[in-house]
């Protein structure tokens, strides 16, 4: 018999009254599946259950087959464990507070698309066309109830038309808040870098159209923030945008005018093509098609990457300019590096500066900063890997008792979340709390949560890392604080996700994190059960010469895993990319800081890992963004199937060492000594990179699976940044299956740093924390 899956959805948008409910009932009876469906004030939930298969063809079918009259404004789904309904029924409708949920922006619906480009409708070409089904919401909001003298819509006074139809309960523009027209509503202007007024209305737009047709910059005053905008055929205009932007190599995110102008270059699943036209219309990584044509994207866009992040117009503005353009767009945020994006046109002109041609610009104030949504689908399903605009702030739901609690995250890819009667509305992205751009931006995230919601924090959930600023921020608000150990917030969060009690075993694998022995994880496994977690094994730890540094330098991390295993004489092989790639003066540098122990931190990291045998495999000594060199060993694996793996051995000990056992509380030490040995010689031999990547990928596969088969939870949850990796996530779900393990990964909450926040809040209200730190106690034995 077929595996059953079980399918929550969760649809909100004009749904109510229309005949949602008996089409539900229809639609789940004709793919036989069974389970329940009902209304309540926060939207129609509907739970079904049957062959995976039938599930997926269920959620497409749900929007595209849905009651002429139902409107879908925001529809998110998951897949869970089944309970075992026998049968599909209506369940009663259940009443409820409204007030409390502010709604995510909704992309461009079709009757809104229709009107803007029909020449007799009063809202022709009108780039901020909205109505009651789609248009901003979140990123206008200024406080709740949601009504217009509450949004940044308030100074715009409705013309007799629009009043007409904001209150005529018929028009589909009744109490649309954001309703307006040319003549009543925000306008258009484009403005010269030093901020004086070029064109208004429609010939700002040509003039928009005309500045990207010639390769130049755009700073665009789009949704949630700023846009760079250039023409991404044009090799030319991408590298320049790098220049001004600071951003090397790092993949641009692009939008194309049509959903038939994506497939002519990139692979289009239905999955994917549903979440491209979805309210939600996030980036979603795409696969690469190697055809070329005259809208081929330039090389330049996303440099050695055979994904492409894509999206489709989202914006009135959006559909005119690109329909104006008729080919493939960079949409890129408007911001240096990692800053905040920005959402102010006056502000624009010198946070932007030297960046744009021309800025094309709006009057409708921004109330928050909002980032384009990152999906990638994996397995089927879909997996956020950053969320924001389409997603923010809808709620997981999270046990009540983490009711007042406000959760601030880690320090890179920072959300924050607020628990209110039993909902975690986590924030959307706010970015790397590296610069004050960033910190200040977290500090008016909270204050706004705290406005919207009406919301006083009792504590305060931080990471266990002392010296993030989020942590930091924490400590000083005079709340007490709950103190959250980095990889078990990635494990509560990845079940929460999945609505997964304990116990679970948890895989927890990331760059970077703190652990309770005040060494750097990354590595980790951690058994969660209802008394607490325990770290039952980790990667074997290696020393970090340069500590920080390594993050940026992979051979870094190559140089501690060598001289992990032999010592100071590796500074010695010249053979190896990692060592030659120092002058002769670095290496006695860095071999004494390694023999010496200074400024050469204790890592687990399976991050570093991936750092370094990238770099023996000489793919990259150093990065130019978070990730790069993990994301290449990925890459390399492009269409190569191969089963072969290099050994990685789950020990009781470090090998040389004396002391304890997994049995007797020490973590298992998983040892990828020989895992490096055999990658070392395959490089010598030049066995294709590829083949490597693959041995590499499958070999820690295989210890996830030896570790699941020693500690014997039959529950494995996946989590962590290095889950970002398709081929890793998709492998390691597959063999743990075939070994009779249930295993779990995210959904709607990214499995990096950007869930931690969610992780927190569960740690709170499950009161799950790490316990008996003698577990986990580095001890100078383990020098090698
Ligand atoms: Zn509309
Ligand atoms: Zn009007």
């Amino acid at each position: 018999m077929e595996p059953t899956e079980r399918v929550r959805v969760v649809v909100r948008g004009a749904v109510q009254g229309v005949g949602f409910r008996p089409f539900v009932y229809r639609l789940a009876t004709r793919h036989g599946l069974s389970g329940w469906v009902l209304n309540s004030a926060a939207g129609v939930f509907i739970e079904v259950e049957g062959p995976p298969d039938h599930l997926r063809t269920f959620v497409l079918d749900l929007e595209r087959d849905r009651p002429p009259r139902a409107v879908i404004q925001s529809l998110e789904w998951a897949v869970l464990d089944p309970v075992g309904y026998d049968r599909f029924e209506i369940r009663p409708s259940v009443g409820g507070e409204t007030t409390a949920l502010v709604l995510p922006d909704i992309a461009t619906c079709p009757d809104c698309v229709r009107e803007l480009f029909d020449r007799t409708d009063r809202r022709f070409r009108y780039p901020f066309a909205n109505c009651t089904n789609c248009g901003p919401r979140y990123s206008i909001i200024l406080a709740l109830p949601y009504d217009r003298p509450s949004t940044t819509m308030a100074g715009f006074a409705m013309c007799e038309a629009c009043r007409a139809e904001y209150t005529n309960p018929e028009d589909r523009r009744f109490h649309a808040q954001p309703n307006a027209c040319p003549a009543c509503g925000p306008q258009l202007e484009t403005w010269t870098p030093d901020g004086r007024v070029l064109a208004g209305a429609d010939q700002a737009l040509a003039e928009a159209a005309r500045v990207v047709r010639g390769g130049g910059i755009v700073a665009l005053k789009g949704l949630g923030g700023f846009q760079l905008v250039t023409d991404a055929r044009s090799a030319e205009a991408v590298h320049r945008l790098r220049d001004v932007k600071r951003r090397e190599q790092k993949p641009f995110a692009l939008m194309f005018p049509t959903l038939e102008s994506i497939a002519e270059q990139c692979d289009v699943s239905d999955a994917e093509a549903r979440l491209l036209t979805s309210p939600e219309s996030p980036i979603v990584l795409l696969g690469r098609r190697t055809g070329t044509g005259a809208n081929a994207v330039s090389a330049e866009a996303a440099p050695g990457n055979p994904t492409l992040g894509v999206m489709l117009p989202y914006t009135p503005l959006h559909h005119l300019l690109l329909a104006d353009l008729g080919f493939p767009v960079v949409a890129t945020s408007g911001n240096v590096a990692d800053e905040p994006i920005c959402t102010d046109e006056r502000e624009s002109l010198t946070r932007l500066r030297g960046m744009a041609d021309l800025f094309l610009v709006h009057d409708r104030p921004i109330a928050r900063h909002v980032d384009d949504s990152i999906v990638r689908v994996v397995l089927d399903r879909e997996l956020v890997l950053r969320r924001a605009r389409g997603f923010a702030p809808l709620p997981v739901p999270i046990d009540p008792s983490a009711d007042g609690t406000l959760a601030v995250g880690a320090h890179l890819k920072n959300t924050v979340a607020v628990a209110i009667g039993g909902n975690g509305f986590v924030s959307q992205h706010i970015g790397d709390l590296e610069t004050r751009e960033a910190f200040a931006a977290f500090e008016r995230v909270i204050a706004a949560f705290g406005g919207l919601y009406r919301f006083e924090p009792r504590r305060i959930a931080c990471d266990a890392h002392p010296d993030y600023l989020s942590s930091v921020y924490a400590r000083s608000a005079g709340k007490p604080i709950v103190e959250v150990q980095h990889h078990l917030a990635h494990v509560l969060s990845c079940m929460a996700d999945n609505a997964l009690s304990a116990p679970v075993l948890g895989v927890s694998w990331d760059g970077t994190g703190l652990g309770t022995d005040g060494t750097i994880w990354g590595g980790e496994f951690l058994r969660v059960t209802r008394e607490g977690a325990a770290r039952v094994a980790c990667l074997r730890p290696f020393r970090l010469p340069g500590g920080d540094a390594a993050v940026r330098e992979p051979r870094r991390s190559a140089l501690g895993v060598l001289f992990a295993i032999d010592g100071g004489a590796v500074f010695d092989r010249e053979h190896l990319a990692p060592v030659a790639a120092w002058t002769p003066a670095e290496r006695r540098a860095l071999r004494s800081s390694l023999e010496s122990a200074v400024n050469a931190p204790w890592t687990s990291s399976a991050g570093r890992l991936f750092d370094a045998a990238a770099a023996l495999a000489n793919l990259r000594q150093s990065i130019r963004f978070e990730g790069q060199a993990a994301m290449e060993l990925e890459f390399a694996l492009d269409r190569i199937e191969t089963d072969d793996a290099y050994l990685v051995t789950v020990r009781d000990r470090v090998p040389g060492t004396g002391g304890g056992d997994g049995s007797l509380g020490r973590p298992l030490i998983v040892d990828w000594e020989p895992l490096v040995r055999s990658l070392i010689a395959d490089v010598q031999q030049k066995v294709p990179r590829g083949v490597v990547a693959a041995r590499f990928h499958n070999g820690l596969v295989e210890a996830i699976v030896e570790v699941a088969r020693r500690v014997g939870e039959p529950r494995v949850v996946l989590t962590g940044g290095c889950f970002q990796n398709r081929y890793l996530t998709e492998r390691a779900v597959r063999r743990l299956g075939e070994a009779g393990f249930r295993t779990y990964w995210h959904q709607r909450v990214p499995p990096n740093d950007g869930g931690i926040a969610l992780g927190q809040l569960a740690a709170v209200a499950w009161k799950i924390g790490i316990l008996d730190s003698r577990q986990s106690t580095v001890d100078s034995r383990w020098s090698g």
